[in-house]
This record gives structure tokens, C-alpha cells and sequence, in this order.
């Protein structure tokens, strides 16, 4: 396997499509970053793309981005307070947004509580529910698009996207599979 060197300046915007052109032969090839710059700011992803690109297994690989997005956004959710939650409620059903309930979006009018959630906490991992902002969140400019997160945008086609995006209430398991299916 040949080992590909790119080094991390101050500003360079470039990096991620240098990788990007080596994904095609990503069996092919493994990367080595020399970092000359810290205060690189796409330094942590390019970092995590890196870390996926050397993942030659396909499902670890697939795993790890996996794991990695749904940390990233939790991580979004507490330290912004994107749901906001106050007396049990979320700031949507707060506002009028959503229907009058103690879960959030994991209540519906018509379909109840969801059967995942559990003393107040979602027992599976759905990135599909985790990449999901109301009207309201939306309406205020805050959402998660799949194009702006390279992990998903880089390594997944657009079957594979359309399934990390639409598989609400579908554990991590069972959505590997399909990704596997789809690549
Ligand atoms: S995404 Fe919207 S509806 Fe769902 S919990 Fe957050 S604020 Fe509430
Ligand atoms: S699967 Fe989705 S809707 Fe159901 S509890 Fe978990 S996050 Fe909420």
C-alpha cells in the first residue's frame, strides 16, 4: 500500500478535495498528515477523514463515521442548547411549534411516544433522528445537512445518503447494513 503525504498549513482550504480525489482508490492508498499549522480550522475533520480513509474495512470503517457523527451532534445539541429544554418542555413545543408533549419530536400526535424512548432516553442510535431540527429549530436557521458534515459527504453516494437521512427511528445496525448493501 502506498503512503500519501499531505501537509496541514495555516489556511490551506484544499485538503479536503486533495482526499477526496484519492477515495476512488482508497484500497489503494493510506495518508499521513504532517501538521505544520494548528490553527488550521478544519483541522479536527480533516483529522476524522483522514482516521476513515486509513479504515480499509469497510464496515469498521463505516462504524467509526458512524460513531464519530453522532457524537459530533450531540455534542451540537447540549453545548448550543439547540432544544432548550425547560419544565420538561423542548423551546418548539414551547413556542407552539409542536404538539403539546414532555418528549419533544420523539412524540407525535398521531403515532404517540415513540417505543424507543425510555425513562426519557433513547435506548437505540439513529443518525437519521439525530441529524433531524423541527420547523422551529429550522425556521431559525439551525439544521445539520449532510453536504456540510465530510464525513458523510465525502465516503457515501446518494443512495447512501438519502438512507442516513430518511432512516428515523432505525438502530445503527440495522442502517450499516443497508449502507453496506448501498455502497
Ligand atoms: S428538534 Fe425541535 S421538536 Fe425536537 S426536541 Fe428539539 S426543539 Fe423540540
Ligand atoms: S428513535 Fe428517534 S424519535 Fe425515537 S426516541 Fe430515539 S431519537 Fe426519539
Amino acid at each position: 500500500m502506498r503512503e500519501i503525504v499531505i501537509k496541514i498549513t495555516d489556511n490551506d482550504k484544499n485538503t479536503l478535495k486533495k482526499i477526496k480525489r484519492y477515495l476512488r482508490y482508497d484500497q489503494k492508498y493510506s495518508i499521513k498528515l504532517e501538521i505544520e499549522s494548528k490553527s488550521n480550522p478544519n483541522l479536527s475533520k480533516i483529522k476524522e477523514v483522514v482516521e476513515a480513509f486509513n479504515i480499509k474495512d469497510i464496515r469498521e470503517r463505516y462504524s467509526y463515521i458512524y460513531d464519530t457523527v453522532c457524537t459530533y451532534l450531540d455534542n451540537e445539541f447540549k453545548k448550543k442548547k439547540l432544544c432548550d429544554f425547560k419544565n420538561n418542555q423542548c423551546i418548539a413545543v414551547r413556542n407552539g411549534f409542536y404538539c403539546n408533549s414532555n418528549h419533544g419530536c420523539c412524540y407525535g400526535p398521531k403515532r404517540g411516544k415513540c417505543k424507543n424512548l425510555v425513562n426519557n432516553k433513547c435506548k437505540i442510535k439513529s443518525i437519521s433522528c439525530k441529524l433531524f431540527t423541527c420547523r422551529y429549530l429550522k425556521k431559525n436557521d439551525i439544521k445539520f445537512v449532510i453536504k456540510d458534515i465530510p464525513l458523510l459527504n465525502l465516503f457515501f453516494n446518494y443512495k447512501q445518503k438519502y438512507i442516513i437521512s430518511y432512516s428515523i427511528f432505525v438502530d445503527k445496525k440495522e442502517i450499516l447494513e443497508k449502507l453496506i448493501k448501498s455502497k
